[in-house]
């Protein structure tokens, strides 16, 4: 059990008003809430695994079609993290919300499939995922579990069951367009909410950064949640620099 500060008690309470007196409320969540279930913030500049080597150089667009084999090989420690990983109850609490009826979209940052898994609907992956691969041939999709099993245990290179081409996971490259109909869904959410909550996202990567802004710009609330400030904290209703995984529960029980 957390010990919580006056603040954080009085801050509860003021974000369980909010959810409940809101609409049309959006999560947007970032690294921060997928932690505590053991996945690195792979995006995060000081930390993750582009300290390990120069992303550019492996992680782009450009690279992955130059050698495969190297962007796969950079990626090993990521994928048998995410296989392994399980939601925490930062997802279930955002499960329960929806189920509750107070959370129509859950807009996140992360490919871990982890919100998903624990039984969260209508969730907009606008940096990709994990779980299918397209070919950079014909551009079949596929399920990509059976093809990062088969790499991880035998050093298979994934490639398309029809054409032979290389199969890349739908996760987003740095230099890589996010996937436009989910991006503009997205957009929607946030212009059309009457309340945010971020999660677990520092609000560094644009442009998803941006999204509470368009959210605020039309007159919604803002709850943020996340270990370090952002350049929204000064606009937000309520502000926890926490843990989300302890926070999230706790905000579900004032809520209930
Ligand atoms: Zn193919």
């Amino acid at each position: 059990m957390i010990e919580l500060s006056e603040a954080t008690q009085i801050g509860l309470r003021c974000a369980a008003d909010i959810i409940r007196g809101s609409r049309r409320a959006v999560v947007l969540t970032g690294a921060g809430i997928s932690t505590p279930s053991g996945i690195p913030d792979f995006r995060s500049p000081d930390g993750g695994l582009w300290t390990q080597c120069d992303p550019f150089e492996v992680a782009s667009l450009t690279s992955f079609r130059h050698n495969p084999a190297n962007f796969y090989q950079w990626m090993r420690g990521l994928a048998s993290i995410i296989l392994e990983a399980q939601p925490n109850p930062a997802h279930f609490s955002l499960t329960a919300l929806q189920q509750l009826g107070y959370l129509q979209t859950i807009i996140t940052q992360n490919i871990d499939n982890l919100h998903q898994r624990a039984g969260s609907q209508n969730v907009l992956e606008v940096h990709g995922s994990f779980e299918t691969m397209t070919c950079t041939g014909c551009y079949q999709s596929v399920k990509a579990r059976d093809y990062v099993e088969a790499y991880l245990k035998r050093g298979e290179l994934p490639y398309c069951p029809e054409c032979g081409e290389v199969l890349k996971p739908d996760l987003v490259l740095m230099g890589e367009q996010l996937p436009a109909k989910i991006w503009l869904q997205a957009m929607q959410a946030s212009k059309s909410c009457d309340l945010m909550i971020v999660a677990g996202s520092s609000l560094e990567v644009l442009p998803v950064a941006g999204l509470p802004m368009r959210a605020l710009e039309n007159g919604a609330r803002l709850i943020l949640i996340n270990y370090s400030n952002t350049y929204l904290d000064v606009r937000a209703d309520v502000v926890f620099h926490e843990d989300v995984a302890g926070i999230f529960p706790l905000i579900v029980e004032q809520v209930t």
